[in-house]
């Protein structure tokens, strides 16, 4: 999750929604009047996170690889909810 800002190519915590351009704070604030149309970087990682907490658990629990498909599918599960809630 570590996005570049599209302008300057620093770290960008900043994205339009469903797309992929991506701000850091400054180069957002002087391109939108109205930054609130941007969405958060972190929260949607932190959204995410605890499906790789759950993947590692899973993994050390069985101590054998676990399908990476497996994360992918459950990736695009959480991902359709965020969309679905915002
Ligand atoms: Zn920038």
């Amino acid at each position: 999750m570590n996005k570049k800002c599209i302008i300057c190519g620093e770290s960008a915590s900043l994205m339009i929604k469903d797309t992929n351009d991506y701000y850091c704070e400054d180069c957002a604030v002087d391109n939108f009047d109205d930054i609130s149309s941007l969405v958060r970087v972190e929260e949607q990682a932190k959204k995410l996170k605890h499906i790789v907490d759950d993947f590692e658990n899973k993994q050390n629990e069985y101590k054998e690889p676990v399908d990476p498909n497996e994360i992918v599918d459950q990736y695009e599960e959480v991902k359709d909810r965020i969309e679905k809630e915002e």
